[in-house]
């Protein structure tokens, strides 16, 4: 059980990363958090797509692209890369927080009152450079239980 580092003067630490019921370990609120608090940024290498898609061999690993979280067309990060503690926080089609992009910084916030003991989620809406292949749904299938769950971690074709 890992407790995010806090110094004397921070906030006070807002979560803590266990083992999940999701998937692995999981991000969990300690304190209550407010509707649209910021709660962590997602940190890690900033490279391009096609060098994120040959880092990351999909035919060899189960979940290859859940690292690598996309800013735009040409950058994105990289969390196995000196990143944080918001890799751990795990996908669900019915999340209780977003990602939001500020000026090319991704950062986590509470999309509704979270209570502490809840688990801390977003959604992924994964890409991958290409065309899309149905194939691709099963490998990052989603498990997150929500009644409205679209069945894969990937962002689905428009
Ligand atoms: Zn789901």
């Amino acid at each position: 059980m890992t407790k995010a580092k806090s110094k004397p003067g921070d906030a006070p630490v807002l979560f803590e990363v266990r083992q999940s019921s999701i998937h692995g370990r999981g991000v969990f609120a300690l304190k209550r958090i407010s509707k649209g608090q910021r709660i962590i940024e997602y940190l890690g290498e900033r490279i391009t797509p096609e060098e994120g898609e040959a880092r990351y061999d999909d035919d060899a690993s189960d979940h290859p692209h859940v690292l690598l979280f996309t800013v735009d067309e040409t950058t994105v990060i990289d969390g196995g890369v000196n990143g944080n503690e918001a890799i751990y926080v795990n996908h669900s089609c019915a999340p209780n927080c977003e990602a939001v992009n500020d000026d090319g910084h991704i950062f986590i916030e509470a999309l509704r009152t979270i209570k502490p003991g809840d688990e801390l989620t977003f959604d992924y809406a994964l890409e991958r450079p290409g065309e899309f292949q149905m194939e691709w749904k099963e490998q990052y299938l989603c498990r997150c239980g929500a009644r409205t769950c679209r069945g894969t971690m990937l962002a689905l074709p428009k």
